[in-house]
C-alpha cells in the first residue's frame, strides 16, 4: 500500500461560478501529513529503501520535512530534519511528532541545508523538497486518480514553489494522454520565481522571498519545471498575499478545510474561474494543502 491516500475529487458548489462551468477540487489537503508532498516523497522514500537507504535526511521546515518524517515513521526508517532558527515552533513540533530528529541550525535555510547535506553518508537518502524525478513520478498519481474518475479537465490550476508539483502534474497529464491540457501555474508576489523566469526567458534567482506563502518560497525553480513551461501549455498567474489569505478563509467557510496561503494562491484563481479561467469549462484545482498556518494566523494576516 502506498504511503499516500487516494483523495476526494468533487465539484465545488461554491466555485462553479457561471452556467456550465465546473471547478473540480482534488483534495490533497486530506493527506495525513497535510499536503500533496507525501505522494512524491512517499514514492521516493520507498524507492530509496529498496536501494538500501537506512536513514532519510531533509532540510525542510515545511510540508516536505513533515512528509519525510511521516514517510520515515511509516517505513520504520530514522529521519533527521535540519531546520534554521527561523522555523516556527509549530513546524518543529509537527516534525518531532512523527518521531523525526529535529536539528536547529543557522539563521537561514542555506545554512541548515548545508549542514544537512554535509551529514549525508552512503547509507542515507537526501530528500529534496521539489527537485527529484522520483518525486514527480509520485506526484503524478494524483492525475491518474482524476483520469480513473473519468473527469477530463480543460485546465489544471496549481501552485508553484520550486516546481515539483508542476513537474508531477505535467507528467501525470502526459502519461494519461492529456498532453493538450494546459496548466495554470499560480504564485504570490514576492515568491514569483517561476513567473519571472518565464518573463525573462531564462531561469532567474530571486534575491529573497517577501511573501507570507513560505511554501512557495523557492528562490529558483527546478530546471525541469522551466523546461516543461516550453514543452507543455503552461500559463503563469501571480496573485497577492491578501488574495491568497482571503481565499483560504473563504475556503474554510465553503469546504470546512484549512490550507496555507501557498494553496490559497491557487484557490484565489479558482474562485475567480468565471474571470481569468472563463475559456475553460472544466477546471481542476489542486488543493495542495499545507499545515504550517493555523486559522488564528490566517485571521491575523487578514487583519481581523
Ligand atoms: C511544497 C508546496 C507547494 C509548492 O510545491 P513545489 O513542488 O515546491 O512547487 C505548494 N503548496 C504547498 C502547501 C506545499 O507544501
Amino acid at each position: 500500500m502506498p504511503l499516500h491516500l487516494q483523495t476526494p475529487l468533487f465539484e465545488s458548489g461554491a466555485m462553479s461560478a457561471r452556467d456550465g462551468q465546473s471547478v473540480w477540487l482534488k483534495m490533497e489537503a486530506m493527506q495525513p501529513p497535510g499536503s500533496f508532498k507525501i505522494r512524491g516523497i512517499g514514492f521516493a522514500c520507498e524507492e530509496y529503501v529498496r536501494r538500501g537507504a537506512t536513514r532519510f535526511i531533509s532540510s525542510s521546515g515545511g510540508n516536505a520535512g513533515i512528509a519525510a518524517a511521516y514517510a520515515g515513521r511509516r517505513l520504520g526508517v530514522p529521519v533527521v530534519v535540519v531546520v534554521p532558527e527561523t522555523t516556527t515552533e509549530r513546524a518543529r513540533e509537527l516534525i518531532a511528532r512523527e518521531n523525526a530528529q529535529v536539528i536547529v541550525h543557522g539563521a537561514s535555510f542555506q545554512e541548515a541545508n548545508a549542514l544537512a547535506q554535509s551529514m549525508v553518508t552512503g547509507a542515507d537518502a537526501f530528500i529534496h523538497p521539489f527537485d527529484d524525478p522520483l518525486l514527480w513520478q509520485g506526484h503524478a498519481s494524483m492525475i491518474d486518480e482524476v483520469a480513473a474518475a473519468g473527469v477530463k479537465p480543460d485546465a489544471v490550476v496549481l501552485s508553484v514553489g520550486g516546481g515539483g508539483l508542476l513537474c508531477g502534474v505535467v507528467e501525470g497529464l502526459r502519461r494519461n494522454g492529456w498532453n493538450d491540457v494546459p496548466v495554470v501555474a499560480v504564485e504570490t508576489v514576492g515568491a514569483d520565481s517561476f513567473a519571472q523566469s518565464i518573463a525573462a526567458g531564462e531561469r532567474i534567482e530571486l534575491p529573497g522571498i517577501s511573501s507570507i506563502a513560505t511554501s512557495l518560497g523557492a528562490r529558483k525553480v527546478a530546471e525541469q519545471a522551466f523546461a516543461y513551461a516550453r514543452e507543455h501549455p503552461v500559463r503563469s498567474i501571480v496573485v497577492s498575499d491578501a488574495d491568497a489569505v482571503r481565499a483560504c478563509l473563504r475556503f474554510i467557510d465553503d469546504h470546512r478545510v484549512v490550507v496555507e496561503p501557498a494553496c490559497g494562491a491557487s484557490l484565489a484563481v479558482a474562485y475567480d474561474a468565471a474571470g481569468s479561467l472563463a475559456q475553460y469549462k472544466n477546471v481542476l484545482a489542486i488543493v495542495c494543502g499545507g499545515v504550517t498556518a493555523t486559522v488564528g494566523q490566517l485571521q491575523k494576516w487578514a487583519g481581523n
